[in-house]
């Protein structure tokens, strides 16, 4: 497993001099730190999350969310049981987001099962850019978390999100 800390370390626990200087000088963060040792435990008694790379991990309020390859969320989202024990070995409710996907596809993992319908990009007069999503599917049973999901769209990718629920 790859992860923004060496294997030994995320073996361990333990940082090396290297990893300890990078955590310093604000390379990689302490959410990355303690889910790349997580993880690497896992990936001790699983072939799956052995190849996973893990590119960094943010917490957001009391969630987990963790920046991984396409081919590893892929794995994830076709696999319920092992994103089911991540997350019970996390303790926590883990995200699973990809890296280098565009930004249409990052927001429809979020909002899965959920249908996007729509990403528009606006900018304000202000400067800023908002991306509006027009999205469809039952919010209640689906317990869609909205303020939750803005928050990580801010957190992983710096979007800041204004959403409308197609009413059918
Ligand atoms: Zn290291």
């Amino acid at each position: 497993m790859k992860s923004p800390i060496c294997s030994f370390d995320a073996k361990t626990g333990v940082l090396c001099s290297k990893c300890e200087a990078k955590l310093r000088g604000g390379d990689i963060s302490q959410d990355d730190v303690d889910a790349s040792t997580k993880l690497a435990r896992i990936a001790d008694r699983n072939q799956d999350v052995n190849k996973f790379t893990l590119l960094r991990s943010v917490r957001v309020d009391g969630d987990v969310v963790l920046v991984l390859r396409s081919p590893d969320v892929s794995i994830l989202r076709g696999n319920n049981t092992l994103s089911e024990k991540i997350e019970s070995d996390f303790g926590q409710k883990v995200w699973f987001v990809e890296s280098e996907s565009s930004d249409r596809r990052f927001i429809e993992g979020l909002f899965n099962p959920l249908r996007v319908l729509s990403v528009n990009l606006f900018w304000l007069p202000d400067g800023n850019k908002l991306t509006k999503v027009i999205a469809s599917g039952n919010v209640a049973r689906s317990r869609f978390d909205l303020p939750k999901v803005q928050k990580i769209a801010k957190a992983v990718r710096n979007i800041e999100l204004f959403v409308e629920f197609e009413q059918r």
